[in-house]
């Protein structure tokens, strides 16, 4: 399988479907497998993982994110205010 074979096959995004994929890395062995990465969400997957996890029409509902929410996420965690210095 050719890269450009696998690009296609990893066009949308599984996680949010926006087509800003792009190939992270390759395998020392052309074509065995390669990371992928969406600039969008920043999800990331392996073209050896299940479908579950690479196919945006079978990953999960529970975990999918639209794109137009993705400012109004929540940053999590946050950071705790600095203890007093020789306090508890
Ligand atoms: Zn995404």
């Amino acid at each position: 399988m050719s890269q450009t074979e696998q690009a296609g096959q990893h066009r949308f995004c599984p996680r949010c479907r926006s087509v800003t994929v792009k190939v992270l890395s390759t395998s020392p062995v052309a074509g065995v497998w390669s990371v992928f990465g969406c600039a969008t969400c920043l999800y990331a997957w392996r073209s050896t993982e299940p479908d579950e996890n690479t196919d945006p029409d079978k990953y999960p509902a529970v975990f999918r994110l639209k794109p137009e929410d993705l400012p109004n996420l929540p940053v999590a965690p946050s950071i705790p205010a600095r203890r007093r210095s020789g306090a508890g």
